[in-house]
């Protein structure tokens, strides 16, 4: 019933109408002008290589900046999905992650992989590799710039669907990784299957360590990407005891707020200069002791 008024366009304000829906079909519209009015950007957070703790890249994650105040994605991804406006909105995010690598390049500074978020509804109902290709060309981006990012918490079913397409981004050189790795469906036989670089351990697996549970999760995850040689790395690592933790069980790369929190461009070039800078320094110092 609440559907049919829904399509009719009209009823909106009927009472029966819960809540939620109205409340959905609002944000849905926001959405829509949101991408024509510019109000969607991206952050970028560094991911820190485990042995040499330089960055090696980072994940860009959208924001909202509406005129009313900011909205987080777990608020608005969800709506964006099940309306497909995802669609829209990803090819978007795409172009401004190519763009800002092209500006990066054009200061002469280098940020490493750009890992970019991609919905399972982005894969089946949009045309991601095209995308892809086309901020590839337009940005003249090296195919390994891009990394994409695909949640676990995608049915098994809609795995084998969209494979071909991991497939087709993987031959054309993007990177892949499996996002919150741990709390979704990937049974251990179809890992093996997909074209996958990179296991991203879930953030919950981390905050709860050294808890007995999520350290043997965590072990657990290190050693099956390991055997299929993927690249592992932990997402949403607040303090130097769990790096340690998750560096003593062969974790690769590490993420999170012990390093940086999300970034503007211009505070992860700085970030990126900082560490080069004091990595020099340390190197003086050291010539200068001898
Ligand atoms: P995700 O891809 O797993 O992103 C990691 C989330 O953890 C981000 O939240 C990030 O800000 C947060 N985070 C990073 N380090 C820490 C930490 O040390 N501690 C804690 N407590 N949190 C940390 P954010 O930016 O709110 O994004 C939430 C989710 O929204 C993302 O989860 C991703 O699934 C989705 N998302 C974000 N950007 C995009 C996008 O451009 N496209 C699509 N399709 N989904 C996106
Ligand atoms: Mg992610
Ligand atoms: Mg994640
Ligand atoms: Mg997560």
């Amino acid at each position: 019933h609440a559907k049919q008024e829904k399509l009719s366009g009209i009823e909106v304000f009927d009472p029966e109408l819960d809540k939620k829906l109205l409340e959905n079909i609002q944000m849905e519209k926001k959405i829509s002008s949101g991408i024509k009015n510019n109000e969607f950007f991206l952050l970028y957070q560094p991911k820190i290589d485990a042995s040499t703790e330089q960055p090696v890249g980072c994940e860009a994650l959208v924001r909202w900046q509406t005129p009313q105040g900011s909205i987080f994605p777990d608020q608005f991804i969800p709506i964006a999905e099940e309306s497909k406006q995802i669609i829209p909105l990803g090819t978007k995010i795409m172009h401004l992650a190519g763009e800002q690598i092209a500006k990066w390049r054009e200061q002469h500074f280098t940020p490493g992989h750009v890992a970019i978020n991609v919905s399972a509804v982005q894969l089946l109902h949009g045309d991601v590799y095209g995308d892809y290709q086309d901020v590839v060309e337009r940005y003249n981006l090296s195919p390994g710039e891009i990394q994409i990012e695909i949640t676990e918490s995608t049915t098994l079913q809609q795995l084998e669907l969209i494979t071909p397409m991991l497939t087709q981004l993987r031959d054309a050189g993007a990177t892949i990784a499996i996002d919150d790795f741990g709390t979704g469906y990937s049974s251990l036989s179809y890992l093996k299957e997909l074209p996958v670089t990179h296991l991203k351990l879930d953030r919950s697996f981390v905050k709860d360590l050294p808890e007995s549970d999520a350290l043997a999760i965590a072990k657990a995850i290190s050693g099956l990407g390991h055997a299929l040689n993927l690249i592992i790395i932990a997402e949403g690592v607040e303090t130097k005891e769990q790096a340690s933790y998750l560096k003593s069980l062969g974790y690769d790369q590490f993420q999170g707020y012990l390093y940086a929190k999300p970034l503007q461009p211009e505070q992860y070039s700085d970030f990126l200069n900082r560490i080069s800078q004091n990595d020099n320094q340390a190197i003086t110092d050291t010539e200068q002791a001898v």
